[in-house]
C-alpha cells in the first residue's frame, strides 16, 4: 500500500473504533479529532515517517476500544503495532498507578513513541485552554498540566519544533488558569 492510502486506511479505521467517543470539553467534539490532531502536529514539526503518523492515528484504538494488537499488525504491520504498544497504558491498573509508570516508563520510550508521546500530550494541553474537559475543577487541571511537564521532560530532545508547540500550549494553559484563579 503506497503512504497516503496506509494513512488514510488508519484514519478510516481509527474514526470508525471512536465512532462513539467523545473529548471531556462542553461541545463533545468527535474523539477522532484529536487523533488527527497529534498526527498533524507531528506532521507540522516535520516528521514523515510513515509508521510513526499511523501510530499517531492509532495511539489510542488499544488503550480505548476493542482493537488488538494482532489487527493493527495485520493492518498496519510490526512497526506499527509495536509503536501503539509502547504508547497503551494497562487499563487493569488503577488510575494513579497509570500515570505514575507514563513518567516512569517515558525516559525508555523508543524515538518514535517519544515523537507521538509529545504531540499527544500536546495535543492534550492545547485542550485545557482551547476545549477543556467541562466537569473538571480548577485544581485538577492544574495537576494535569504538572503531570504532563513530567512525563514530558525525560523525552525532550526528540523535536524542537514539537517541543516548541508543546510548550506554547502549556504556558497558554497555565496562563489562562492562573488568570482564571485571579479573577
Ligand atoms: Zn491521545
Amino acid at each position: 500500500m503506497n503512504p497516503l492510502s496506509s494513512l488514510l486506511a488508519a484514519l478510516d479505521f481509527a474514526a470508525r473504533k471512536h465512532s462513539k467517543h467523545r473529548r471531556k470539553d462542553a461541545d463533545r467534539t468527535p474523539y477522532v479529532n484529536h487523533l488527527i490532531e497529534v498526527a498533524d502536529m507531528l506532521a507540522r514539526a516535520g516528521v514523515d515517517d510513515l509508521a510513526t503518523l499511523l501510530a499517531a492515528v492509532l495511539h489510542d484504538t488499544v488503550e480505548d476500544t476493542a482493537t488488538t494488537l494482532a489487527e493493527l499488525e495485520q493492518r498496519f504491520g510490526a512497526e506499527v503495532a509495536a509503536l501503539v504498544a509502547e504508547l497503551s497504558d494497562d487499563k487493569s491498573l488503577p488510575s494513579d498507578e497509570r500515570k505514575r509508570l507514563q513518567v516512569e516508563h517515558a525516559a525508555h520510550k523508543s524515538a518514535k513513541a517519544r515523537l507521538v508521546k509529545i504531540a499527544d500530550k500536546a495535543s492534550n494541553v492545547k485542550a485545557m485552554v482551547t476545549a477543556p474537559p467541562h466537569t473538571w475543577s480548577w485544581e485538577r487541571r492544574m495537576e494535569y498540566l504538572d503531570w504532563s511537564d513530567r512525563v514530558v521532560a525525560p523525552m525532550r530532545g526528540a523535536n524542537a519544533e514539537l517541543e516548541a508547540e508543546y510548550d506554547h500550549w502549556m504556558a497558554a494553559s497555565r496562563l489562562a488558569l492562573n488568570h482564571e484563579k485571579n479573577s
